[in-house]
């Protein structure tokens, strides 16, 4: 099922103590936003609108740099204004595609979550994530004995929340009470069905200043790690310099191939496209398109990274092994090394490039071809 989705940022979030507002500050490295970005696009929404301030807009470029399928709105001056100018910045997506309105300062949105409550809009007009009140809950005045509160039947409510775009629009259209704090309610003072789906214990809400540090420790469970593996091999011809990892080598033979035949950037880039579960390179640049004749494998490889980041993830680390008994790699190593680095924009202790022979045995060792195999480490959302 396709979905857009609407991110709140707008507030100042004073609760979280001086400086920037919350949305803007750094949990592991990265801006609260940001990590709310990434899991909607590994979640697969069509179009992410971003609801902010002025000064908001202009950051974005540089927080969001790199990532796709996103766009702004000026946010308004209380919440459900906000959401209001979200959404009519999707106008040109089908009115009854499901939205999936988020505050920004939950950064930590699971799959689970996103594909959870977009099941339970299937038989409702709106669906939110929840949990369970698992605590005694008190209730006590300034000064007065707290009294016993049943918990039965009560929810915390989350967001990411979903609705038909129409069937928002229309019940914020309606709405006439105070303030409302969550997306769910004016669905349901429209008269619309509420439904709940799974919450999860990882959306807390960055809200006061010591939340940032249990957030800190959280981020590791927001993010998967997942490898992927290549292997490529070309056959020796006649020629005089051969491409490997993106660098040109003097040589007595050429690599035949469609393209430039590089086969340690072919076996990298299928490690890529494996980790993500994307196919491998002959699906992305078909041997019989005549487009990649003779063409660069780098393009190859940047797309497959290109395909990373769109999924809201980041490779962590390659290893490529070139198995061939000529040409000797070690005096081209750090040359391939940094070249990968610049191409997939790592730093060089993250990109290794080793060779080996395989002792005169086998075809490589016959010297009628050269083989790579490479393996790499991607973390994208859970
Ligand atoms: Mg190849």
């Amino acid at each position: 099922m396709t979905f857009s989705a609407v991110i709140v940022a707008a507030g100042s979030g004073s609760r979280a103590g001086p400086g920037q507002a919350k949305q803007w500050r750094l949990v592991a490295g990265k801006p609260v936003l940001r990590w709310s970005v990434e899991a909607f696009l590994a979640a697969g929404a069509t179009a992410i609108v971003i609801v902010t301030t002025e000064d908001g807009e202009n950051a974005l470029s540089e927080v969001l740099a790199g990532l796709p399928s996103w766009r702004t709105a000026r946010g308004g001056a209380t919440r459900a204004l906000s959401v209001q100018s979200g959404l009519a910045a999707l106008a040109d997506r089908p009115q009854d595609e499901p939205v999936l309105v988020h505050d920004a300062a939950r950064p930590f949105v699971s799959g689970a979550t996103v594909a959870g409550v977009l099941e339970a809009l299937e038989g409702a007009d709106a669906a939110l994530p929840a949990l369970p009140v698992a605590d005694t809950l008190k209730r006590a005045e300034p000064g007065q004995n707290p009294t016993t509160t049943s918990r039965e039947h009560l929810w915390r409510a989350q967001t990411p929340q979903a609705a038909r775009r129409k069937t928002l629009l229309d019940a914020y259209a309606a709405w006439s009470g105070a303030e409302p704090t969550d997306d769910a309610q004016v669905v349901e003072a429209a008269g619309g069905r509420v439904a709940i789906a799974p919450g999860d214990p990882l959306l807390l809400k960055l809200t006061y200043p010591e939340d940032f540090a249990m957030a800190e420790r959280l981020a590791g469970a927001a993010r998967i790690t997942r490898v992927g593996q290549g292997f490529d091999a070309h056959r020796w011809g006649p020629g005089e310099e051969v491409w490997l990892c993106g660098v040109a080598i003097k040589h007595d033979e050429t690599l035949i191939g469609h393209s430039d035949a590089d086969a340690g950037l072919h076996a990298l880039t299928d490690a890529i496209l494996g980790a993500i579960g994307e196919g491998d390179i002959g699906d992305h640049f078909p041997p019989t398109d005549d487009t990649w004749k003779g063409a660069a494998s780098d393009l190859f490889l940047k797309h497959a990274a290109d395909l990373v980041t769109a999924k809201g993830g980041s490779i962590v680390n390659v290893d490529v092994t070139l198995i061939c008994e000529r040409p000797k790699i070690k005096p081209h190593r750090l040359a391939m090394r940094e070249r990968l680095a610049e191409i997939l924009s790592l730093p060089l202790d993250r990109v290794s490039v080793k060779a080996t022979t395989t002792e005169k045995m086998g075809f490589t060792g016959r010297g009628e071809g050269l083989a790579a195999s490479a393996i790499v480490a991607v973390e994208t959302p859970v």
